[in-house]
């Protein structure tokens, strides 16, 4: 879905290697999970309110079982990246993260564009494109509203649509339905609470932690462990911080609670045992 070495399958698997994840680091084998192009996925029907169905890679939907081990962050559009994060993007094909960002479609501002042209190479899927008059234009027709390419404008005009980040929070706690529907509730749910950073794993960068290491979670319930990671999260900040919601200035619980209205699970859950 996004630009850089994870557009294919065979960008995917230097990628997984190029950071230690092979046969011989981890004892299993590494999956693409979509296939050599991001499209063997399977639509799997969700009946939500924004989201009606959802393509889900074919490898998830086919396995007997899954354990869904996210590593506990901030993330710029959702607020906090966990297991629903996990299962209503990581576990789709290209398309249906499409659908999940399509509320992202972004514009330019001619009052700030100064038809530079940073943008023309950011776009994995080519959308920036230049008039005979030299001015640059986005064909929203290519455009899947994912926004990474944002923050490479020097003059701030490239401009995501008001309350994306809660429209596409709406839909990813829709979408997270698809793989749990697909593997018929057979998944447990790792959060690894440490190095808790301001940005997802997509970033080839790190920022400093944001949080205190917490420890590692786990639970039967997607919702229940992020639900349980954000408070914990919430109470350990950094650098005179309130809350993830102080990053983003979105509510990281969004996505969550559509989860939650989709039956995946309950926020209102236990801390069972607390091991120091
Ligand atoms: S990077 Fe920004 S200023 Fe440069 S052409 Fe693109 S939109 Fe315009
Ligand atoms: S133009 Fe659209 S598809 Fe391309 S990087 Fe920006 S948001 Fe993503």
């Amino acid at each position: 879905m996004y630009k850089g070495q994870r557009f294919n399958g065979v960008d995917l698997l230097l990628t997984a290697f190029g950071n230690g994840f092979s046969e011989a680091s981890i004892h299993a084998p590494f999956v693409v999970a979509d296939g050599l192009r991001g499209d063997d996925a399977i639509n799997i029907d969700i009946n939500g309110e924004y989201l009606s169905n959802i393509s889900v890679a074919s490898a998830i939907c086919k396995a007997d079982s899954m354990i869904v081990l996210s590593h506990s962050k901030s993330h710029p559009g959702s607020g906090y990246g966990g297991a629903v994060k996990n299962l209503g993007m990581g576990c789709l094909d290209k398309k249906g993260k499409t659908a999940v960002h399509e509320v992202g479609i972004p514009s330019i501002d001619y009052n700030k564009c100064t038809s530079c042209e940073k943008c023309l190479n950011q776009c994995g899927w080519n959308a920036f494109k230049k008039n005979i008059e030299g001015q640059v234009y986005l064909d929203k027709s290519l455009c899947k509203g994912e926004l990474s390419c944002i923050s490479c404008c020097p003059n701030e005009a490239i401009v995501p649509p008001v309350d994306c980040n809660e429209k596409m929070q709406l839909r990813l706690g829709e979408a997270a339905l698809g793989p749990v529907k697909a593997l018929n509730r057979k998944i447990g749910y790792i959060n690894w609470a440490y190095d808790i950073a301001p940005l997802c794993d997509c970033s080839d960068f790190s920022l400093p932690n944001i949080a205190e290491n917490i420890g590692i979670l786990a639970s039967k319930d997607p919702v229940a462990i992020d639900t349980a990671s954000v408070d914990l999260t919430n109470e350990k900040m950094k650098f005179g911080r309130t809350g993830l919601i102080d990053l983003w200035d979105t509510d990281p619980k969004i996505h969550l609670f559509q989860a939650e209205k989709m039956n995946l699970g309950t926020s209102n859950y236990n801390l069972i045992k607390d091991i120091k």
